[in-house]
């Protein structure tokens, strides 16, 4: 709050300033109200999202009206996609995904629950309705490095002691990815420990996945294809493996 403070002040502080020295050189004058508006922007989310659909409208929505035309009779996505709502991991950058192309459930540590109608009906509406009404060809799970979602799950106590609301909860689907990677690599520290989490939780997803019926019958007759992937932005990598005949090993691109 402090900082959005000062930015306000020294907004306030410009235009008084460009105000009572009418004598400014022009292209002092014209610096300091580039500055100006520079700094409101940064300061105002309004402006930071208008600013935003501009860009991307002169850029690309008026660059390619075939695409939107198309696209405003419908969407036929071959991707359904799960990644972390972490601001790092948007698909649509890492993977370069167009509109139309990736249908997307974004959640804490991109984690798929098992069917269960009752909790979690939000995510099966929307596997329900990419699998059997917009028939997508792959689901992808993609998990990521410093994941907060998996450095949570791990971080759970052993007695099973909670402190949040939704959060341990909710990462707690991939609990079995936590005993396996405590079992298998105990020594290792923490940050190695999350690594090797958050490549085993994208199994668990995966697993998970075909506990939904209709996800279970496309993959059976091949129209479903499952695959998991790991972005490291430490490394600047991305590795994708498959769920469709066992687990295939990783492919790094
Ligand atoms: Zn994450």
């Amino acid at each position: 709050m402090a900082e959005e403070y000062s930015c306000d002040d020294a907004i306030e502080e410009l235009k008084k300033l460009l105000s009572e020295k009418s004598e400014l050189e022009t292209v002092a004058a014209a610096k300091i109200k580039q500055l100006t508006a520079d700094l409101e922007k940064a300061v105002n989310p309004v402006e930071k999202m208008k600013t935003g659909f501009a860009y991307f409208k002169t850029e690309k929505y008026e660059k390619n009206p075939e695409l939107y035309e198309e696209l405003s009779k419908g969407q036929s996505p071959k991707f359904m996609v799960f990644a972390c709502s972490d601001s790092r991991v948007c698909p649509s950058h890492i993977l370069d995904f167009q509109p139309g192309e990736a249908f997307m459930v974004r959640n804490i540590a991109n984690m798929v629950p098992q069917y269960d109608k009752i909790k979690y009906s939000g995510v099966g509406a929307a596997i329900e309705y990419a699998v059997v009404h917009l028939k997508v060809e792959n689901i992808l799970v993609m998990g990521h490095s410093c994941c907060g979602g998996i450095k949570g799950l791990m971080a759970i106590a052993d007695d099973g002691t909670k402190h949040s609301d939704f959060i341990e909860d909710w990462v707690s689907i991939c609990a079995s990815a936590k005993a396996k990677v405590k079992a298998e690599f105990g020594e290792l520290d923490i940050s190695e420990l999350c690594t090797h989490c958050e490549q085993e939780a994208v199994n668990v997803s995966l697993g998970n996945l075909l506990t939904y019926p209709f996800v279970k019958a496309a993959v059976l007759n091949k129209s479903l294809s499952l695959k998991g992937g790991y972005y490291n932005f430490l490394k600047g990598s991305f590795d994708f493996w498959c769920l469709d005949h066992g687990l295939s090993p990783p492919l790094t691109v």
